[in-house]
């Protein structure tokens, strides 16, 4: 049976490379994008592109009712839901020091790299559950490792190092065999958000993500990766 994943922030970036490795794949990709028309252009050149199954659905990931009306409409189509890539992220404090980084801003940045997550996989479980072979792959970063507290963007950093340790509780309390839950680092990727300057493409941005998302059931879990490989919290 064809699998089915849903990608949050699939629009642009690493997401939507994400939705187009999946579609390759032969899963039906749905597209989550808070814009839908724009989401819709991506999943029409992605269906173009892959010939794969590419439809795009409105989600902002900060919509409890957005992610309840998702829940509802994927549970009557699917009954089921595979993979769940919690990718959507805001990075707005870039270069603010915890001394003087502004608190909405810290409070907006947790909303979106942090507590939409977890309403995602709250939300979500049960379907994934459902799966038998459910797949959460939580989108994070290397500034979210624990060796970088001397350094700045210290909301974002704080988002991710809280999404890591989300990931590892939330692993002791889904059961592995059926749901795997892991966080990812992209590592230094040419998007809107990483500037043309970084060293990755979006290719090798999303391919550890694409990997976590479609693993076998032996694979790891509440695990974080970079390039495949463990690294360190
Ligand atoms: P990006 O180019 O800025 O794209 C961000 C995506 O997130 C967009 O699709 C955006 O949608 C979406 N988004 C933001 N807020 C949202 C909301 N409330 N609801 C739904 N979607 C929302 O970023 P990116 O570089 O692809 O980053 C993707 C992920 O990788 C993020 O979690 C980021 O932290 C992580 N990451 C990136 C890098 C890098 O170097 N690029 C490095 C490490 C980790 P709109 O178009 O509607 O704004």
């Amino acid at each position: 049976m064809q699998k089915t994943a849903l990608v949050t922030g699939g629009n642009r970036g690493i997401g939507r490379e994400i939705c187009r490795q999946l579609a390759q794949q032969d899963l039906t990709v749905l597209l989550g994008s808070r814009d839908l028309a724009a989401g819709e252009d991506v999943a029409a050149a992605l269906r173009e592109e892959t010939g794969g199954d590419v439809r795009a659905v409105q989600l902002d990931v900060s919509s409890a009712a957005d992610s309840e009306r998702l829940r509802d409409e994927i549970a009557a189509e699917f009954g089921r839901l595979d993979v769940l890539v919690n990718n959507a992220g805001i990075l707005i404090d870039r270069g603010a020091r915890l001394r003087d980084v502004d608190v909405d801003d810290f409070a907006q940045t947790m909303a979106v790299n942090v507590f939409a997550p977890l309403r995602l996989i709250q939300t979500f479980l049960p379907l994934l559950e459902a799966s038998g072979h459910g797949r959460i792959v939580n989108v994070s970063s290397k500034m979210g490792q624990l060796d970088g507290l001397d350094q700045p963007t210290t909301a974002y950093r704080f988002s991710k190092v809280n999404l890591n340790y989300l990931t590892r509780v939330l692993a002791t309390q889904i059961d592995g065999s059926l749901v795997k839950i892991n966080a990812m680092s992209p590592g230094w990727v040419r998007t809107d958000m990483g500037g043309s300057g970084a060293d990755r493409s979006v290719a090798e941005g999303a391919d550890t993500a694409v990997w976590l998302a479609t693993l076998p059931d032996d694979g790891p879990h509440g695990g974080f990766f970079h390039d495949r490989q463990p690294i360190p919290w």
